[in-house]
């Protein structure tokens, strides 16, 4: 029994069924991932005990001496992952580390200008409901509605009119490559600065598999627990000579005291990515999608922008007259877990939308391969078909349960 359960029976009770969903389940959604047993046990160690506003050297409390190491452990392999002359660790999530951007670079009122939510983006790339929508005056672009990729000559074309102060790539719902040199020559040419928010590829791009856009664009955004595999959290990097803007829009400007004991964690997981391995997980990741892909394709599903290039999978629905809530919620009955998703030209909510989003991160983690993957595919296409058939579903359900059991989240 843990030394949880000696004390708290109720929150004991939650995690270990929590870990029995995980372990019987298969987790597609895109920006998911299980971190190793050494970022388990640094996120959950005694480093959580300290106040260590400030940054390493120059903190506003005594007893740091310990967290300046393991901040410089990270700041030090972040760079070396990415090749950035500069990093920030301290942002607290990816939504953190965009707001620091901001906050650098734009006051309140300015133009911003980004990739629309509902056809890839993210809340915190100006949604009206994000504080980025509230304090800055937003103009969005999206994608060509016949290829469903982004279009550079429109981007261009917008940047021109609006005259941004900043424009942001990157997205959360989108299966294909993004080309971070055209999106920095846009923003040169309007005299903007260009944020990549890299949340979802950052693995991807780490590791050599998709460009890497760190000393190509100004400023990257991260999180840290998506592809990177790695704790809850958010970083930045740029030049030498924009570091101390960023420094300072994370702290004082955003944020209090840093969370020691992710940063703790985060150093441990840029260590596990600069291993070869991690090359070759990430490489398995866009594999595993392209598989998967196959499958759905050939069973006749529509895959927006017609395939994937990276993670991540986003199927329109509309043919099989069933909504992306519809789908999430069948395909979890039978322990397959994946997010229902708007897709470009959306004519429902994001509530209801007509497309699913299927990731490969966490279940490649595991170990599982493309021939998983086929399965899996086989499975979600069968259900997606004849999605009110509860007995296939529920069949499904035991054949999932049966796999997942054989790949356990910590074997070792
Ligand atoms: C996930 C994501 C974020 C934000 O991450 P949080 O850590 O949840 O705040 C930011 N940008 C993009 C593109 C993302 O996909």
């Amino acid at each position: 029994m843990s030394y949880l359960a000696t004390t708290d029976r109720d929150v004991a009770d939650v995690i270990d069924m929590e870990r029995m969903r995980q372990t019987y389940g298969l987790e597609l959604i895109a920006s998911e991932n299980l971190v190793s047993r050494a970022v388990l046990e640094a996120m959950g160690s005694i480093m959580t005990n300290k106040y260590a506003e400030g940054y390493p050297g120059k903190r506003y409390y005594g007893g740091c001496e310990f967290h300046d190491v393991v901040e410089n452990l990270a700041r030090d392999r972040l760079k070396q992952l990415f090749g950035a002359e500069h990093a920030n660790v301290q942002p607290h999530s990816g939504t953190q580390a965009n707001m620091a951007i901001y906050f650098a670079t734009m006051e309140c009122g300015d133009p911003l200008m980004s990739m629309s939510l509902s056809q890839g983006g993210h809340l915190s790339h100006g949604s009206p409901v994000s504080f980025s929508g509230k304090l800055y005056k937003v103009t969005q672009y999206g994608v060509d509605l016949e290829t469903e990729t982004i279009d550079y000559g429109a981007v261009a074309e917008i940047a021109k009119k609006v005259r941004p102060k900043v424009i942001v790539c990157g997205a959360s719902a989108y299966p294909r490559t993004i080309d971070f040199k055209a999106f920095q020559e846009i923003a040169d040419s309007v005299d903007a600065r260009c944020m990549a928010d890299i949340a979802h590829i950052a693995g991807l791009c780490a590791t050599g598999i998709h460009e890497n856009p760190v000393g190509i664009v100004d400023y990257t955004t991260t999180t840290t627990h998506k592809t990177l595999r790695g704790p809850r959290g958010g970083a930045i990097m740029c030049s030498s000579e924009n570091a101390q803007m960023v420094d300072k829009a994370v702290f004082p400007g955003m944020q209090g005291g840093p969370l020691m004991h992710i940063i703790a964690a985060k150093a441990v997981c840029f260590k596990e990515a600069l291993r070869p391995s991690f090359t070759d997980y990430n490489r398995q990741i866009v594999k595993n999608a392209r598989a998967m892909a196959e499958v759905l394709d050939n069973h006749g599903l529509r895959l927006v922008s017609g395939g994937t290039d990276n993670h991540l999978i986003l199927l329109d629905l509309t043919a099989q007259g069933i909504t992306g809530l519809e789908a999430e919620v069948a395909l979890g009955k039978a322990g397959i877990t994946v997010n229902k998703n708007t897709i470009p030209n959306e004519n429902r909510s994001p509530f209801v939308t007509s497309g699913l989003r299927i990731g490969t991160p966490a279940v490649t983690t595991r170990g599982m391969k493309e021939q998983e993957m086929r399965q899996i595919g086989e499975w979600i296409a069968t259900i997606l078909k004849d999605i009110r058939n509860e007995t296939a579903i529920s069949k499904i359900g035991g054949q999932v349960k049966e796999l997942a059991g054989k790949y356990p989240l910590y074997p070792e």
